[in-house]
């Protein structure tokens, strides 16, 4: 056991809590025995208070693998592993994952538990669609292997259960095959919100898709962006110099964020300039390219520690998601309404999602648009998140726990009614949203 002060990957909110790191099944549950709250945790990439509590159950320690299946693409693994460990090994063997979010250091566990999507949800939907089983420890102290098939019941409220159910131990789940590790890519500029939405539309038979949204704009020029598009790359789409290794990536410089940045470098004219050269990289409508898988899925991860560039106080990522028929006239809303109260945001994500999975209610994706943006913590904060709940209540929309730090208790019941009550596994942020 150790004693830290923590923070999920927003650095906001700050909690002094107890890690204990079990190893096994036998070591969860007697940590259970002393009948604490204890929360699951991965590796903190979370942005609010969803892996924070007094007490934490780390998975840090279960960080093997335990069966690769390179014939069948099957991977069994404990629920430490990272994202970027599993890359490493399988994609020199010809494998993908299959759902991916925009960094790759989080864990399976994490994964899992938040039910992650990728840019290729309106293909592939959310990590919880590829996985075979997955081992939870429960409130009583068992171990039960649950699948879409065994014990189905727990399988459907573990994914997206944000921990709520037990502590998931490992998981076995199928990869993608890939001929490359890099994506054949394409980039289209969009003069406002109603292009990139065609563009999204357009572009449906694309496995990959992503906008970069200059959030500041208004009027014609509202919802200016870049919409990416990507696929896996054949071996004949390569060029020379990467033919020989298909499938490995060419080294990369990395960099890191030395310090926390001070909280006046982030206003409205920085975020505006950042914004005009971010869409003025590309002067041509469209252009093409092969890239390593990274920059394409992870380019924040280019930057470690590129949260520190919010300072002290942190920031929170808002993420909410619009039915398809109502994203149009709701994302003008939000859009209007962030220009209005100047705190624009340095990156924001535009995706379009698939159909949902009824069967997993506490997944969050549902078929419309999802926007993502960061805010720093600051006085005027609370009351802006206050603005945009209410117009993604009016369009029926809802937000994405893994995000959260701010929502109110009637938002949550009433987007997320079926969501179990707190149990021992509980994070803090359970605890926010049901007391
Ligand atoms: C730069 C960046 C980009 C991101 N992009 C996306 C994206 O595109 N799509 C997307 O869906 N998400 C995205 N995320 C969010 C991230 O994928 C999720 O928050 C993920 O859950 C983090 O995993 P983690 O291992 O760090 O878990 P943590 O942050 O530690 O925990 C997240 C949740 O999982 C639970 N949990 C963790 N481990 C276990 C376990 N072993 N057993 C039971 N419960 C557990 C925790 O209690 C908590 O509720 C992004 C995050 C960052 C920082």
């Amino acid at each position: 056991m150790r004693k830290e002060e923590l923070s999920n990957w927003g650095n906001y909110p700050k909690v002094k809590a107890e890690l204990h790191f079990p190893e096994s099944a036998e070591e969860v549950r007697q940590l259970l025995s002393s009948a604490q709250r204890l929360v699951p945790r991965g590796n903190g990439r979370s942005y609010g208070d969803s892996s924070l509590g007094k007490a934490i159950l780390s998975s840090k320690r279960l960080d093997k693998f335990l069966a690769f299946d390179e014939k069948a693409g099957i991977l069994h693994c404990e629920a430490g592993v990272l994202l970027s460990e599993i890359l490493e090994v399988v994609v020199p063997s010809g494998f993908f994952l299959p759902v991916t979010p925009g960094t790759k250091f989080i864990t399976v566990g994490g994964a899992i538990a938040a039910d992650v999507h990728g840019k290729n949800h309106h293909v592939d939907a959310c990590f919880s669609e590829h996985l075979l089983f997955i081992d939870v420890v429960v409130e009583t102290g068992e171990l039960i292997r649950c699948s879409k098939a065994e014990h189905s019941e727990l399988f459907w409220e573990t994914v997206g259960g944000m921990g709520n159910t037990g502590f998931i131990l490992g998981a076995s789940f199928r990869l993608k095959p890939v001929e490359t590790a890099f994506i054949r890519q394409e980039s289209l500029k969009a003069k406002n919100l109603e292009e990139v939405m065609a563009f999204f539309e357009e572009s449906e038979s694309w496995t990959y898709t992503v906008a970069w949204i200059d959030c500041l704009q208004k009027g014609k020029n509202q919802g200016r962006s870049l919409l990416l598009r990507g696929e896996h790359a054949k071996k004949e789409d390569l060029p020379a110099k990467w033919k020989e290794k298909p499938l490995t990536q060419p080294k990369k410089l990395q960099l890191n964020m030395p310090m926390q940045l001070p909280g006046f470098v982030l206003n409205t004219f920085s975020i505006k300039a950042f914004n005009f050269l971010y869409y003025h990289k590309q002067f041509s409508k469209s252009s093409k390219a092969i890239v390593p898988y990274e920059p394409f899925f992870y380019p924040l991860d280019f930057i470690h520690n590129w949260n520190r560039m919010y300072g002290k106080k942190g920031f929170t990522q808002y993420q909410f998601v619009l039915p398809k028929e109502k994203s149009r006239e709701g994302l003008k809303e939000i859009l209007d309404q962030i220009r209005i109260s100047r705190q624009g945001s340095f990156l924001t994500v535009l995706k379009l999602f698939g159909k949902s999975n009824p069967l997993a209610p506490h997944t969050f994706p549902q078929e419309g648009y999802t926007l993502a943006m960061d805010f720093p913590i600051r006085k005027g904060l609370p009351d802006l998140l206050k603005k945009l709940d209410e117009i993604v209540l009016k369009f029926e929309g809802r937000l994405y726990l893994a995000k959260d730090a701010f929502m109110s208790k009637a938002m949550y019941e009433h987007t997320y009614p079926e969501f179990p009550k707190p149990s021992i596994f509980s994070s803090d942020q359970q605890i926010r949203l049901s007391t």
